[in-house]
């Protein structure tokens, strides 16, 4: 045993009391004697090198799931301001920075682009989901590369981007837009295929007392108005847009109930045979009285209805009242079985393969020839159409109603395209003829145009005939079917049979 008042006792409690405070490092001396108390302070002095490594251990271990934890959060963090597919930031990120760009106070305000891209939807439905992706992939790389590094590129969502220019003024931020609007113009190299995907544009330059709720929101109505007038435009926003759009949104909501009350009919506009002024059918035109704005024209609410997907709707409508219509007329025989009605198709209709049930039910349920139906598509929806749009023309054909290419001259169907088509017939725009009677070279064109027509096997009607010259002058050139004010406006309904009944004299001027 050891002596009460061996210095080495006092030594060893201090020593357990100093590693007990946490001072792993501190060891406690072991005397020559090498005796009991000895024996003790070395296992005293085991356990506390067994604690500290222990304890380093311990805090390394700490560290290491530290710098995990920091990592996870990093990454979330990341993942709640990133847009998964682009890599770029994602709407949360995009106001976040809008918000510091605001309140930064230096130099400018700072600038936001809104864009959209023009033709993605029908990309996506078309192509499919991965060329979808493929394409915004490399919209993504495009804008990335358009700008600066210190601004903000974002992807809110669908085929929507957005673009922070912190401290921008508004010319250098158009030409930025310039710059991207060119960049999109050049074609999307899919595996295999490329395509073009143009852009609208909204530009909204921040002011002090606005937040980025509202930026976004002029941006988003000065891109509505570049949508509005086509493809690939650029809009700073001003506040007249503002009244604009409400006008706009009040519209389609006007439609919309239109569409479930009353408000829209059909005119018709009889299509003549030249050779002999018998009326041989109508095309169906549709008007819209408004129960406030008057009378609007196609021209005007078409693409609205286009826009807020009301058109596949809208065409419904067309096509039933049109068919029953000609029910109708067959039925008090105001008409023979050889009359036909245009129904115009929009390209949406052509896409949808609801349509071509559309017209099956419409047939069978009014027992009309489906000969007697003839479906008007513009150009520029079947050049610009697909497989799948050929697949619906064939299957309409396959129903047996006409079908007939609208506006042809104006589009770029090449010859080769005609050939392969299963259309009827074309119906010759009336920029072709306007100066028929007028301009001697004309007529020229007329017999050229007719004789590639029928090169294709098809037939050709010619629109918008206003006088009585053109008339003659189509008719002398051997061309068949002819429709325009001419002859007759479009006309309600009720006046057709009388219309049909009377014909038109067949003058023969110039002869
Ligand atoms: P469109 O199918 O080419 O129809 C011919 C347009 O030319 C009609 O205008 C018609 O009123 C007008 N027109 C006829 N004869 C003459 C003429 O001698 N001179 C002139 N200057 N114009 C003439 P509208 O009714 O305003 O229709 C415009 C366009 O709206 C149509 O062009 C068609 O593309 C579209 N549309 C009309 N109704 C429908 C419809 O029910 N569905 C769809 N999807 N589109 C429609
Ligand atoms: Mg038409
Ligand atoms: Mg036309």
């Amino acid at each position: 045993m050891f002596a009460d008042d061996d210095p080495r006792v006092s030594q060893l409690l201090e020593g357990i009391v100093r590693l007990a405070s946490g001072d792993l490092n501190s060891r406690i001396e072991v005397s020559p004697a090498r005796d009991e108390l000895d024996a003790i302070i070395m296992g005293t002095n085991l356990l506390a090198e067994d604690l500290q490594i222990i304890y380093e251990e311990l805090e390394q271990r700490v560290e290491v799931r530290t710098k995990l934890l920091h990592e996870a959060h990093l990454e979330m963090q990341k993942m709640a301001m990133e847009d998964p597919l682009t890599g770029l930031a994602n709407r949360a990120a995009l106001l976040t920075a809008l918000e510091s760009a605001r309140s930064d106070g230096v130099g400018e305000a700072p600038v936001i682009l809104l864009l959209d891209l023009d033709a993605f939807k029908s990309i996506n439905d078309t192509q499919g989901h991965t060329a979808g992706d493929q394409v915004l992939i490399t919209v993504a790389e495009r804008l990335r590369g358009a700008v600066r590094a210190s601004d903000v590129v974002a992807r809110l969502g669908g085929d929507e981007f957005a673009i922070v220019m912190p401290a921008t003024g508004a010319d250098q931020a158009a030409i930025v837009g310039q710059r991207i609007l060119a960049a999109l113009k050049e074609p999307i190299e899919l595996p295999d295929q490329s395509i073009r995907c143009g852009a609208s544009i909204g530009l909204s330059v921040g002011d002090a007392g606005q937040g980025p709720e509202e930026m976004l929101m002029q941006a988003d109505v000065a891109m509505y108005a570049s949508k509005a007038e086509g493809q690939n435009r650029l809009h700073v926003f001003e506040p007249g847009l503002l009244l604009i759009r409400r006008l706009r949104t009040q519209l389609v909501d006007d439609l919309r109930s239109a569409l479930k009350g009353e408000g829209l009919v059909l005119n018709y506009q009889p299509v003549v045979e030249l050779a002999t002024g018998r009326v041989e059918g109508v095309e169906a035109l549709i008007r819209w009285n408004h129960p406030t704005r008057g009378r609007i024209m196609p021209d005007e609410f078409i693409p609205l209805a286009e826009e807020a997907g009301l058109i596949s709707e809208l065409g419904r409508w067309v096509l039933t009242t049109a068919v029953e219509q000609l029910r109708r007329w067959v039925d008090d025989d105001a008409v023979d079985s050889t009359f036909s009605v245009r129904v115009n198709i929009s390209a949406t209709d052509l896409q949808s393969l609801r349509f071509i049930e559309d017209v099956r039910e419409v047939l069978k349920e009014t027992g009309v020839r489906p000969e007697q139906v003839v479906l008007e598509l513009t150009e520029v929806a079947i050049v610009k159409g697909n497989e799948l749009d050929r697949y619906s023309l064939a299957g309409l054909r396959g129903l047996g109603v006409g079908i007939e290419i609208d506006d042809f001259g104006t589009g770029y169907s090449s010859i080769s395209y005609l050939r392969r088509l299963p259309v009827d017939r074309v119906k010759v725009d009336r920029s072709l003829i306007v100066g028929l009677g007028t301009d001697p070279s004309q007529p020229a064109l007329v017999a050229a145009v007719l004789q590639l027509v029928r090169a294709c096997g098809l037939e050709a009607v010619w629109e918008g005939v206003e006088t009585a010259e053109q008339a003659e002058h189509l008719r002398n050139l051997g061309c068949l079917s002819a429709q325009g004010y001419f002859f007759s406006k479009p006309l309600p309904a009720e006046d057709i049979p009388g219309l049909v009944k009377a014909a038109f004299p067949v003058r023969n001027v110039g002869t």
